[in-house]
């Protein structure tokens, strides 16, 4: 059980902001704390903003209950969290985060006013799944300071950061994200340049859209199909499992953007996920998806 502040001296009195409090934010604002970054959590939602807060205190307390992290690392990662109601802090931050809802003109809107109150220096990221930063980068009148720095679900746990440049994206800018990344203890990868999906999307999708034709031809069963992935191929979870871990109004609303982008027959939304949405059978988080859970299971 070792501290997990990063030791890069080019980072040195960076302060972090996370703008938007969601699924998403607080884990990320919580990664900066513990590498040591004092980070600043802002939301629109006062009430996102407490249960963000509550939240992070009760992941800290667990991970201490597991000795898996040290009680005074957990409280001063804590301590280094300010909560923000409104951008005007971002006037103190070297790097913004936006993790806000995935609404192209919520993030037009941040970045501009971003764009205003930053100083010259501060990068802005947006951590979108689905919106290339060429979209928002614009607005921010600096786009060569901008780019999508992707964090996976759950953040605190997952190492890849898909950190993706767009045609103005200065490579002093590419470069600063991948240390950042590294100095939040991620595994980064660099993408050259915007395709819809990114990198895991993209691979996660062409296995989903397989097992969903093989189960649709009868050609095997969404239990055999799923045996297969993990016993075969060594994937934690089956494709259907996945997708219903993930939700399945989330992977519906990822194929409708990605083929609203490329016109591909191939990335055209499927009727049996589409079908299940319709009956708000969404996953794990519905108690029902593909499969059936537990009512426990869907809290
Ligand atoms: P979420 O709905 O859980 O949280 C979004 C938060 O943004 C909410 O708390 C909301 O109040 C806040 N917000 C909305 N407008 C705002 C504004 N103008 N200023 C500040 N805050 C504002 O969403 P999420 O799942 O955390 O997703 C956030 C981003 O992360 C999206 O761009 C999404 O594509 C991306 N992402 C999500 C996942 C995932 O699995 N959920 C994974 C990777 C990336």
């Amino acid at each position: 059980m070792s501290s997990a502040v990063h030791t890069d001296p080019g980072l040195r009195n960076i302060r972090v902001m996370v703008v938007g409090a969601g699924t998403m934010g607080g884990q990320i604002a919580m990664t900066a704390a513990l590498a040591g970054f004092p980070t600043i959590l802002q939301d629109i939602s006062a009430e996102g903003l407490t249960a963000a807060e509550h939240d992070l205190a009760r992941w800290a307390k667990g991970r201490v209950g597991k000795q898996k992290l040290r009680e005074e690392d957990a409280s001063a990662a804590l301590g280094r969290i300010e909560y923000a109601g409104d951008l005007s802090a971002a006037a103190r931050a070297d790097v913004v985060i936006e993790a806000a809802t995935e609404r192209l003109e919520i993030k037009r809107d941040i970045f501009a006013e971003l764009g205003r109150i930053c100083p010259p220096h501060t990068i802005l990221v947006t951590n979108s799944s689905t919106l290339g930063s060429s979209k928002i980068a614009g607005e921010s009148g600096r786009p060569d300071k901008v780019c999508n720095m992707h964090f996976f679900n759950p953040a605190l746990v997952m190492k890849c950061v898909e950190v993706v440049r767009n045609d103005a994206t200065s490579q002093q800018t590419v470069e600063a994200v991948m240390a950042l990344a590294r100095a939040f203890g991620k595994e980064p990868v660099l993408i050259n340049r915007e395709v819809p999906g990114f990198i895991a999307n993209r691979l996660m999708g062409a296995v989903q859209r397989e097992a969903l034709a093989l189960a649709e031809a009868g050609v095997a069963s969404r239990e055999d199909i799923d045996s297969t992935a993990r016993t075969a191929l060594g994937h934690p979870l089956g494709p259907f499992e996945l997708m219903d871990m993930v939700g399945l109004d989330v992977i519906h609303f990822i194929a409708e953007c990605t083929y609203a982008e490329t016109g591909d027959t191939a990335d055209k939304p499927n009727a049996a996920v589409a079908a299940l949405v319709e009956q708000g059978r969404l996953g794990r988080k519905t108690g029902a998806g593909f499969y059936e859970y537990a009512r426990a299971a869907a809290g």
